[in-house]
């Protein structure tokens, strides 16, 4: 079952850039899909689809084998499916503190306040930083801000994430915490879609690899079909 799936969509930005062009892409439930291509390639753009913040230009976005709508309610539903860790997360976190970052999502859903609390506790413990719940986040190294990025996500329960570059710019200790905590995420049957511009680790664990360049995809299957033998 293709959880996610871009049936031949193109996007051109209002200036008139055209970042995809085609856009085949499916991500089958419970599995890592990881996209590979340099900077510019459109990775970030083809995520940006999965939510439904960009509405392509011609094409269609599927979840669960449904077209995507894109009026307020349909889109609160995708939005609850999907979430989106971003690449830079100052452009994620923005409360004083850690926890009250994290609680933001599960608030906005409305929950009570017993549920926020607890989903925000399993969060943070899940991403191995309740010790930092009263930190301002901008004190944070640059992967702990992931972390918590990632804890922001996961106090919504969705059931597919979808992360941009999560590993660029880290240490490889860092990295390597965040690829743990995602291929566990993963055992428990969350979805996974992860791009990256390295050829690191991640490409080798996918189920599926594609590879997007100058915003085609140029390149699909396991890792075996795409990188041969390694
Ligand atoms: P990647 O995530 O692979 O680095 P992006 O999806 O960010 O690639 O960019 C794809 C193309 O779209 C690039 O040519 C980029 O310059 C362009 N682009 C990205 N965002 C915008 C924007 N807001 N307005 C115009 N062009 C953009
Ligand atoms: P990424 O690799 O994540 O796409 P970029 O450096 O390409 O990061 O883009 C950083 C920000 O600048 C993004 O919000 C993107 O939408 C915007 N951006 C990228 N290229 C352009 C562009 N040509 N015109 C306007 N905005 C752009």
């Amino acid at each position: 079952m293709n959880i996610i799936e871009t049936k031949d969509i193109a996007y051109s930005y209002p200036d008139g850039t055209k970042a995809l062009e085609k856009v085949n892409f499916k991500a089958e439930e419970g599995k890592i899909i990881a996209l590979l291509g340099p900077n510019g390639a459109g990775k970030s753009t083809l995520f940006l689809h999965f939510n439904g913040i960009l509405r392509p230009t011609s094409g269609k976005v599927l979840l669960n084998g449904d077209e995507i709508k894109y009026d307020k309610k349909a889109l609160m539903h995708v939005r609850q499916n999907v979430g989106i860790v971003f690449q830079n997360p100052d452009d994620q976190l923005f409360a004083p503190t850690v926890v009250e970052d994290v609680a933001f999502g599960p608030m906005n859903l409305g929950l009570s306040k017993e549920e926020v609390e607890k989903r925000v506790d399993e969060s943070l413990k899940r991403v191995g930083m309740e010790e930092f719940k009263k930190k301002a986040p901008h004190h944070l190294s640059g992967g702990q801000k992931k972390r918590v990025a990632i804890a922001g996500i996961l106090a919504m329960n969705p059931r597919i994430m979808v992360l941009d570059e999560p590993t660029s710019g880290l240490d490889p200790k860092g990295a390597s915490q965040i690829l743990k905590i995602l291929y566990e995420l993963n055992k428990e049957g969350m979805t996974i879609i992860i791009s990256t511009h390295d050829v690191d680790l991640v490409p080798l664990y996918a189920y599926s690899v594609y590879i997007i360049s100058k915003g085609k995809i140029i390149k699909e299957g396991n890792p075996q079909e795409v990188f041969g033998d390694v």
